[in-house]
């Protein structure tokens, strides 16, 4: 029987293919702007230059100050930039974290945003924010939050170096996993990770021996995309709950922790979700949590949270923080039961 469902619409456009940055400067117009402040990170500020040179008179110049979890004392030096600069939206280009500084541009000014993604980790479609001050980070969903337009150009990720390609590959597969046993989960979602699913596992591979693989990269930025669309319309649990808690409080790197995480958060589910995580098991094989864990040993991906800087001894704190306070989750959620998955993620068994 059909299950009742409630599609909530896609409310982002979506422009995707090869050299899709040539579009940029039509978007910004089509949204009625004039002016659009550059965002990057450090590390990608060349790029940023170039796209603010493309834009001509409609760039209000470039920020280059981008870092991961969105410290709020960048973004009050980002917004001053954005309202010293005149600007009247923002061009975000590049990862998760150069998204969310134009997320939190946004919703401190009410830019609109056009995103250019060049990593798989799927901010672009979500209202989610995550941000960080004094340690802390914080995470809210606003509809104010989530980008009116997203660039999908291939041809930038032809650069996104090997490691990154798979861990990154691995967080965008975690917004699948956790989509697929959500409440509020509908067809049309579902319908997205069946095609993403098998769309990184035949892409990431191919990329690992060959980065440069066009084809292939354009498999795992359509899946990207897909994924980002699941993270951003239906909600996740106890994965996303740990990877902010790894990375928000112990510092670890974003993609990595979502990587190790991802086969033992899925196999402690699996048992409570029935045939839900259907699609995961056929499309790497086995069961769905020994499945991904193969599929990360096979592409090289890291599988032991020891190797991501995390001590032993943060084990128990850990599990402490994310059982302090309830949320949905198909299983229940006990520290015992915590301590153990987070045990078995630190040493990098391959779960049951
Ligand atoms: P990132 O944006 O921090 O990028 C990592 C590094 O790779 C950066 O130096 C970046 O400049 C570089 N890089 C990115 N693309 C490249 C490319 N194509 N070629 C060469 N270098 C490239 O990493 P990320 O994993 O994309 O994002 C992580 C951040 O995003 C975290 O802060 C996380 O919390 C956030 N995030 C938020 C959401 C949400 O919905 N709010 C979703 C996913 C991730």
């Amino acid at each position: 029987m059909t299950r009742p469902f409630v599609f909530p619409g896609l409310t982002t456009r979506v422009v995707f293919g090869h050299g899709t940055l040539a579009q940029v400067p039509d978007e910004v117009a089509r949204l009625g702007h004039s002016r659009a402040l550059v965002l990057s990170t450090p590390h990608q500020e060349a790029e940023a230059q170039a796209l603010a040179d493309r834009l001509g008179d409609r760039a209000a110049g470039v920020f280059a100050r981008a870092a991961m979890h969105t410290p709020v004392e960048v973004t009050e030096d980002a917004v001053a930039a954005f309202r010293a600069a005149g600007a009247e939206c923002v061009v975000s280009l590049g990862g998760g974290s150069t998204t969310g500084l134009g997320k939190a541009i946004a919703v401190r000014t009410g830019a609109d945003q056009v995103v250019i993604p060049t990593t798989y980790a799927g901010s672009e479609m979500t209202d989610i924010l995550g941000e960080t001050t004094g340690g802390e980070k914080t995470t809210r969903r606003d509809p104010a939050i989530r980008p009116e337009v997203v660039v999908y150009d291939v041809d930038l990720t032809l650069s996104l170096p090997v490691g990154l390609t798979v861990t990154s590959a691995l967080n965008a597969i975690a917004h699948a996993m956790e989509a697929l046993y959500a409440p509020d989960r509908n067809p049309v979602i579902e319908a997205m990770i069946r095609d993403a699913l098998p769309a990184f596992r035949d892409a990431v591979p191919v990329l690992v021996a060959q980065p440069q693989d066009g084809e292939a990269r354009a498999r795992a930025l359509y899946a990207a995309w897909c994924c980002s669309t699941a993270l951003g319309y239906v909600s996740m649990a106890l994965h996303h709950k740990l990877a902010h808690v790894l990375g928000g409080s112990f510092g670890l790197p974003h993609a990595e922790t979502h990587a190790v995480l991802l086969p033992h958060t899925t196999a402690y589910n699996e048992p409570a979700v029935g045939d839900l995580l259907k699609p995961i098991a056929e499309t790497f094989g086995g069961t769905a949590g020994a499945g991904l864990w193969q599929f990360a040993r096979s592409v090289g991906a890291p599988l032991r949270l020891a190797d991501l800087g995390l001590k032993e001894t943060d084990l128990d704190r850990a599990a402490e923080t994310a059982t302090r306070n309830p949320y949905a989750n198909p299983r229940p959620v006990s520290r015992d039961g915590i301590r153990q998955l987070l045990q078995q993620a630190y040493d990098g068994q391959c779960p049951d």
